[in-house]
Parts: C-alpha cells; structure tokens; sequence
C-alpha cells in the first residue's frame, strides 16, 4: 500500500534523508525506530504528502504520486496523521473532534453519532462538552487521535504519539491503534524512539539512522540481528 523508492530530502545544503526505500504492506503495523534526529519525522511527512522529497519515487495505493501534485489533496484523505505534540484548538472537545469531518460531506446527524462512538473508544465520553485545552496532556493527545481516527484513515501516520505522556495514557493509546489495526484493517506506520514500543505495536520495525532505513524485520530479529554496528550500537542503547 506504501512503496517508498530511494527517497531523499535536502534542506539547503543538508542532506536529511539519503536514499530511504520501504514497503508497507495494507493492514500492517510498521514501526520506525531510530535516534533523535535520524529523520523519521520528515520521513512521515513526505509519506503523508505534507511535503514533497528531493528526489525518489513513492507510491500510495498503487498509484505513483509525486508525479501528480494535483491528486495529493484527494489521496492525503484516505490517509491521517498524529503528531508529536497533540494539536488542540480553542474550542469544545466534541468541535475538535467533528473538525476532522467538517470538511467531508457527512451529515449533522452521522457526524454526531461518529464523534460519539470515537470518543467512546477512547474513553473521553464524559469530556465532550468540555473545553479541549483544559485537559490533562494525555487526555488532548487522545482528543488529537480522535480527529483522526473519526475520518477512518486507510493509512495512519503516528509521529512519536506518546512522547511525554505517562504510562497510562500511553497504555490507552497503544491499545486504540492495536484495535484499529486489527478491526478496521488500518495499515499504520508509527515512529518512535522507544524500542519496546515498536515491539509491542508494530510487526515489522525499520531502523532509521542517520537518514537512511537500514534494516527492516521483526522485532526480535533485528534485536538480535542487528544489520551493523550502528544498529547494534542503538538497539543495545536503553533510551
Ligand atoms: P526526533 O526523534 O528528535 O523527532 P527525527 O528522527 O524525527 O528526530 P527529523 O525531525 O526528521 O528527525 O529531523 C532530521 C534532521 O532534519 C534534523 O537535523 C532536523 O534539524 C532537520 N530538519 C527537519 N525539518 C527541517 C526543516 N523544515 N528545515 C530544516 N531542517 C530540518
Ligand atoms: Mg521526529
């Protein structure tokens, strides 16, 4: 469903990406580790089509995209994308959440019966009325989630989706992507810095270190293969 072919991103004279190929296939977990600045978060938006790559080929529902600029918009809506630091507006949390909809062109009544059910899922019922910025960090990271996950994205980004956040709420969040994936089908890449957490959530996990995808496999055997020494060096890292 993702075909990424030699893919680089250039900004002015620095080199971010060099050369990065991946395939991810429809419905799967794929995990992307790799140190801080490695490049996973410019690697994800060029998936997204948030912007374009210097150079590479990338194809997204089997069709080659960044030939065709004028078809991104209408592919960028079978696709969804959590950030790292959760984006809420100044607004109820039920308006965050149908704001995902709005510019669909789903009813009042289905918008309000799908805003529900999600927040539902997530467990942030009994906070619908309230104003999403006076929630808990948590809390408006799932209110974040919910924007996406309400227009049932065929492709799910997440950038680092619990960064910061405490081991309860990071509990919430990976079980809401691990059902997504298992009742909807959602292929869903995510980047983390956590190595347990690619474990948990992913099937494959790529390593990503200093712009380039150097090993993709299982968890356990690129834990206990590493490729090379740079992969070995990071995976031995506790982080
Ligand atoms: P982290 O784990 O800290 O989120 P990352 O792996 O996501 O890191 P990126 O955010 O992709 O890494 O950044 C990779 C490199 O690209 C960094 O050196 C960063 O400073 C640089 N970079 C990212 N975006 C831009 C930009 N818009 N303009 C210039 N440089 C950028
Ligand atoms: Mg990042």
């Amino acid at each position: 469903i993702i075909e990424a072919h030699d893919i680089t991103k250039e900004y002015g004279d620095q080199r971010v990406l060099d050369g990065v190929s991946l395939a991810v296939e429809e419905g799967e977990v794929l995990g992307i580790i790799g140190p801080s600045g490695s490049g996973k978060s410019t690697f994800l938006r060029i998936l997204d089509l948030i912007e374009a790559p210097t150079s590479g080929e990338l194809s997204l529902f089997g069709e080659d995209v960044l030939s065709m600029q004028n078809r991104w918009l209408e592919i960028r809506r079978r696709m969804g994308m959590l950030f790292q630091k959760p984006i809420v507006f100044n607004a109820s949390v039920y308006d965050n959440v149908a704001m995902g909809m709005r510019y669909r062109s789903e009813n009042r009544a289905e918008i309000d019966r799908r805003v529900q059910e999600t927040l539902e899922a997530v467990g942030l019922s009994r906070y619908i009325k309230s104003s999403a910025r006076d929630l808990s960090g948590g809390e408006q990271q799932r209110v974040a989630l919910s924007r996406v996950i309400v227009t049932e994205p065929e492709i799910l980004f997440l950038d680092e989706p619990t960064a910061n956040l405490d081991p309860a709420s990071t509990a919430t969040i990976e079980e809401m992507v691990l059902r997504l994936n298992r009742e909807r089908g959602t292929t869903i890449v995510v980047n983390t810095h956590d190595m347990l957490q690619g474990q948990r959530l992913s099937q494959r996990v790529g390593v990503m270190i200093a712009g380039d995808i150097m090993q993709v496999g299982k968890p356990k055997e690129v834990f206990n293969n590493p490729a090379n020494l740079q992969i070995a060096r990071f995976v031995g890292v506790d982080n």
